[in-house]
């Protein structure tokens, strides 16, 4: 598996999940894509791919899926069965090599979005995946305090116009914190709003993540203040 690692917090065009077991179509799509700025993970069958689409459970990792159908392993009409079984809703668009009216219906039966019929301009390709995730994209809701702006739509983090890169528990930490703003939040609530993404993570933790962010957030005018004892209170720097 070739993996492209994303940076998450730092969201900068789409991430997407391609599925292809023909090496030459897979390295020169993957290619093309890049060039697009979008960030791509391919896997070359069906197994790796129900396998990398159920990691998305508790964090949304792919904003559009490329499944080729035929597979080796299991079929890509099998993938998106069982990826719509577990309820995402994750855009999903079907690459195949015969334009067979029965697998257009069967794939779009199944769950899919979009169908494209081997061989294709990459040039389409990439308008339909950003065809796709606009249509997919959840309402922008934007958190904003002193200079400092969080979209939980693009996992954007900025102090006026400079980009912030936050690790996903320091996004965590910080959504919750602007959430509560103007109130004091106990550790005990920051540790349970960000464990759905993790494992083990202490209350300590959570203090290492705050002096990280103290650090990350100079010049945004806000102030996470420590209330001994208890926990933290985010608030407009004075
Ligand atoms: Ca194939």
């Amino acid at each position: 598996m070739l993996r492209i690692q994303p940076q998450i917090g730092l969201h900068i065009g789409l991430h997407i999940l391609l599925v292809e077991d023909d090496p030459v179509l897979a390295d020169g799509l993957l290619r093309a894509l890049s060039a697009q700025a979008m960030t791509v993970q391919l896997v070359r069958d069906g197994i790796a791919a129900d396998t990398a689409l159920q990691r998305t459970a508790s964090v949304p990792t792919f904003d559009v899926a490329v499944l080729d159908i035929g597979l080796t392993g299991i079929d890509g009409f099998e993938v998106v069965r069982r990826l719509r079984a577990r309820g995402a809703a994750m855009p999903v668009l079907l690459l195949t090599a015969r334009d067979a009216v029965e697998d257009r219906v069967r794939g779009l039966e199944t769950g899919a979005d979009d169908y494209l019929v081997k061989p294709f301009a990459t040039a389409e390709l990439i308008a339909r995946i950003r065809a796709l995730a606009r249509r997919h994209a959840p309402p922008s809701s934007v958190l904003a305090l002193g200079r400092l702006s969080l979209d939980s739509a693009t996992r954007r983090a900025r102090i006026g116009d400079r980009a912030v890169e936050l690790s996903v528990r320091e996004w965590g930490v910080l959504e919750y914190l602007l959430q509560h703003a103007g109130r004091v939040v106990s550790k005990q609530q920051i540790l349970d709003a960000i464990l759905p993404w993790g494992d083990d993570v202490t209350l300590n933790a959570v203090e290492v993540y705050v002096s990280r962010l103290r650090l990350k957030l100079e010049g945004a005018d806000v102030a996470i203040r420590t209330i001994r004892g208890f926990g933290y209170l985010l608030e407009a720097a004075a």
